[in-house]
Order: structure tokens, then C-alpha cells, then sequence
């Protein structure tokens, strides 16, 4: 059986939101068009280019910014640097001159509103995803290159659909504890005595040297608690057009009690200082959830963990690990999310981390699982309960539809964050208090399920928003 690598880097990958596969594929999509381009000598020969969209892209693209995100994709902009601050401006000057400068180099006439085509009554066959490039020449030629955007970042182009673009390098690598279910973790740690996140640094090792690791690691941890912190001190109301009052910043008013926190480190002694009743706590985990969450859907910087609608959940729990449990430590850090990765690409392996294919089972309940597995090893679990953790979490997300109104990362996606990152806290206590011997339900078994009960899943409820909260809640969208 072929072993898919994954690295630890194609989990949590810094970006823009609002959406993994809506947001920052169709970015990095673009991206590869133009680099494509230059590599062809292509680039300044170009007189014009039409990007189409469809499916799901074409669907809820606009509540999700993929119209936003290709103009930057196509003007060379990337995603991890680009100042989040300029993104209004930048499409506003797009818009204004029907220019764009491709690859920030060669300009040609663009409008957004006729070459940006949103196709939402046509599918490609490989997945719901899919966007094409067309440019023609000054010349008369023509070129196209299409992708499918398949979830937490990750893109493919056709025709080579299996191969992986974005994401670490495939080719030469051997890793030496491969790895595509949980029984298959399990054998190396039972053969080799490593801990989860021992095995996932052995195999992390084959891409780069460890300490590498560890500071791309604790870059990545940065991103998130710059993001947690950012949120709970940013007022106001989210774009898009619903209106929705950001509630972290009032949230995290309450626990603060009046003090003053200038950066992250003060408001982290503050919120340790606070106690830890149950209900103090409760407020805190969702305050840090909320507060990444409506980052994201405000276009602000996030790490998909492993996809941005579903980015607060592994924050909120790491920042829990960090202000209640003693893990404010680097190595402590670095573990947890070495583990919490491991499980989502067994997830993304067996199943599929892409809510147009599985519902927000696929999101929510993914990094519910990989947060609730890196909890419980983190606080002592052997490798089993810390599997089973993962398992419970996403047993409790099964059938999970995917409904954002007006397509917009807003309702219920940021509550629903809470509710993953309190469910896996749950599964985590539930595993350290159990004796896996007898559970009777496997991760891979659930897994199965997850994959199955995605096939059978309606469209309607696939990142579409024509079914569920999407179409119920009569919400009127007069600024969109
Ligand atoms: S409902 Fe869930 S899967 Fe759908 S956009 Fe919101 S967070 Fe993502």
C-alpha cells in the first residue's frame, strides 16, 4: 500500500481567511498558474485572463472570498506575507483601473465582475472544488490549466489529479515510519517504544533537521496566539453583510476584570490569574475559540488547523493546555501540535478534511479529534487513550452538515468552534479515565464511518449553502 507523506507543514499552514479551500487553495492556485506561466516563458504574452469557478467555489465563493483570493494569487501576492491590512485596498484598485499586474510584473486589462466567472451550475467530476485559468495571447494562443482546491490548503491539478502541488515535497521522500491509519501509528509506537510525537518528528526529520521543526513549529504557534490575542481585542462587527457583532472582544473584557493587558504575555498572566472554576474556564476556552474564528472570518491572518473554518478549535485547546495545565513550554508545544497534526492526515487520508466533500464532520469534527489526541498525550495519556481521545471527539461530530448562511465563515462556523474545542477538552478527560480495552469503537473504524456517511451526504449540506441553517434563517443581506 502507498504511503501519502504529510508533514506537520501541510496541516497547519499560515494564511488568509476566510476558508481553507475557498480562501487560500484557490490563492495558491493561482499562484501555481502564473508560476507556470513564467516557467513557459509564457508571462508577458498574455493579453487576457479568465478564471471560471465551479461547484461549491461558484456556490458560496463570494461569501468566502475566492474572488478576492485569486485576484491576489494572480498578482503574486502570497498568502503567509501578504499585509492583511491591504487586502480591501489592493481588490478596490482592481476593480477601480481593470488592471492586474500578473505576478506583479506584467500588467493586462481585468474586470473582476466579467472575468471572474462563478459557474454554480456546473461540477467537475474529481471534486466540488475545482477553478480553471484561461489566458489567451497576444499572438492568438491560448493556454489553460485547471485545479481542485481539496481542503485545508491543499491543491491538485489536473490531470494528474493524485499528485499534490502545494504541500511538502512527494518525490525521494522515504519516511521511516509510514503511516496511513491509526493502527499503523500504534505498531510503530508499540515496535519502536516512541511516543506519537516522537514517531511524527522521526518522520519529520526526513524533510528537514529537527530543530528546523521545532522553529517552524513554535512559528506556526506564534501565528495562532497573535491571532487568539488579536481577536480578543478587536471590536466591532465582521464583514460580509449579516451584521455579526464580534463577541470575543466583550467576552474577554469580562475576564480581564478590569485589568490592563498591553501584549499576548500580559493578558496570559491575567487570564491564569483568573482561577479555574468550571464556568471561568468555559468562558475562556470559547473566548479563545471566538476570538480566532472572527479573525478569520474578517480576512485576518489564521493557521489552518487543518482548515480555516475549523481553525479555532486546536488554539483554543493548545491555550488551554498552556494557561490551566502547566504547557507553557516549547517543547511542550511543539509536541502538541507534532501529535494533533499525525491525527489529521490519518483523517485526511482515510477520510477527508474538505467540507465540500464531508460536511463540517470534515472540519469541526477533524480538528476536534486532532486536538482532543493532543491533549490527552500532552497531559500523560498512553498512545492508545490518546487515539481513542480522537476517536470520541469525532464519534460525537458524525453526520455534522456544513450550512454557512450566505456562505459567509460566520453562522454557526465560529460557535461551532467552541463546541469542538469544549467536545475534544471532553474526549480527552473521558480517554484518560477509560481503559481502551473496552472501546468498542476504533479511530479507524470511525474514520470509515466519517467516509461514509460522506458519501452518502447530500450535496445540499456540503459547503453549498443551499440546505440546513443556509436556507432557514431568513437573514436579509442588504450590504452584500
Ligand atoms: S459550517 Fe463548518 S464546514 Fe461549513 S464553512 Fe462553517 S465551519 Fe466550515
Amino acid at each position: 500500500m502507498s504511503h501519502e507523506a504529510i508533514s506537520v507543514f501541510d496541516m497547519f499552514k499560515i494564511g488568509v481567511g476566510p476558508s481553507s479551500s475557498h480562501t487560500l487553495g484557490p490563492w495558491r492556485a493561482a499562484q501555481l498558474f502564473t508560476r507556470t506561466l513564467e516557467e513557459k516563458n509564457l508571462l508577458n504574452e498574455v493579453q487576457s485572463v479568465e478564471v471560471l469557478l465551479y461547484g461549491s467555489l461558484a456556490k458560496t465563493g463570494i461569501g468566502h472570498g475566492t474572488d478576492i483570493a485569486v485576484q491576489l494569487g494572480l498578482s503574486g501576492d502570497d498568502p503567509v506575507t501578504f499585509d492583511v491590512n491591504s487586502i480591501n485596498a489592493k481588490i478596490a484598485d482592481i476593480k477601480n483601473m481593470r488592471k492586474i499586474l500578473l505576478a506583479g510584473r506584467h500588467e493586462i486589462d481585468f474586470t473582476p465582475s466579467d472575468d471572474i466567472e462563478f459557474l454554480v451550475a456546473e461540477t467537475l467530476p474529481f471534486h466540488p472544488n475545482a477553478l480553471s485559468f484561461l489566458v489567451s495571447m497576444r499572438n492568438g494562443d491560448s493556454f489553460a490549466e485547471t485545479f481542485y482546491s481539496i481542503g485545508g490548503g491543499f491543491v491538485v491539478q489536473e490531470p494528474k489529479p493524485d499528485a499534490i502541488v502545494t504541500g511538502s515535497p512527494q518525490d525521494a521522500i522515504t519516511l521511516p515510519f509510514p503511516v496511513n491509519t491509526a493502527d499503523e501509528l500504534l505498531h510503530w509506537c508499540r515496535t519502536t517504544g516512541m511516543a506519537i510525537h516522537e514517531v511524527v518528528m522521526e518522520n519529520e526529520n526526513s524533510w528537514r533537521p529537527e530543530a528546523e521543526t521545532k522553529a517552524g513549529i513554535l512559528n506556526i504557534w506564534r501565528v495562532m496566539k497573535e491571532c487568539i490575542y488579536r481577536g480578543c481585542n478587536t471590536e466591532g462587527y465582521l464583514p460580509g453583510g449579516l451584521n455579526v457583532k464580534r463577541r470575543a472582544f466583550d467576552v474577554n473584557k469580562k475576564l480581564m476584570q478590569g485589568k490592563i493587558e498591553n501584549n499576548y504575555d500580559e493578558w496570559l498572566s491575567h487570564i491564569h490569574a483568573g482561577g479555574n472554576s468550571f464556568n471561568y474556564i468555559l468562558d475562556c476556552v470559547s473566548c479563545f475559540a471566538l476570538a480566532v474564528n472572527e479573525e478569520n472570518a474578517a480576512f485576518g491572518r489564521v493557521v489552518t488547523a487543518p482548515t480555516n473554518g475549523a481553525a479555532g478549535v486546536i488554539p483554543a485547546v493548545l491555550q488551554y493546555f498552556i494557561s490551566f495545565c502547566n504547557g507553557n513550554d516549547d517543547d511542550k508545544i511543539v509536541k502538541f501540535l507534532l501529535t494533533a497534526s499525525e491525527v489529521g492526515s490519518i483523517f485526511k487520508k482515510g477520510a477527508t478534511i474538505s467540507a465540500a466533500m464531508g460536511g463540517c464532520q470534515a472540519e469541526i469534527g477533524v480538528s476536534s479529534a486532532m486536538a482532543a489526541a493532543a491533549l490527552t498525550e500532552s497531559l500523560g495519556g498512553t498512545q492508545r487513550q490518546t487515539l481513542m481521545a480522537a476517536e470520541i471527539a469525532m464519534e460525537h461530530h458524525l453526520g455534522m452538515t456544513c450550512d454557512p448562511i450566505a456562505g459567509l465563515v460566520q453562522i454557526p462556523c465560529i460557535e461551532r468552534n467552541t463546541m469542538g474545542a469544549i467536545k475534544a477538552i471532553t474526549a480527552c478527560q473521558l480517554a484518560l479515565q477509560s481503559t481502551p480495552d473496552f472501546a468498542k469503537v476504533s479511530l479507524d473504524g470511525v474514520i470509515k464511518t466519517m467516509w461514509d456517511t460522506a458519501l452518502d451526504m447530500n450535496s445540499k449540506y456540503k459547503e453549498t449553502a443551499d440546505g440546513g441553517l443556509a436556507v432557514n434563517i431568513p437573514i436579509s443581506l442588504s450590504e452584500c
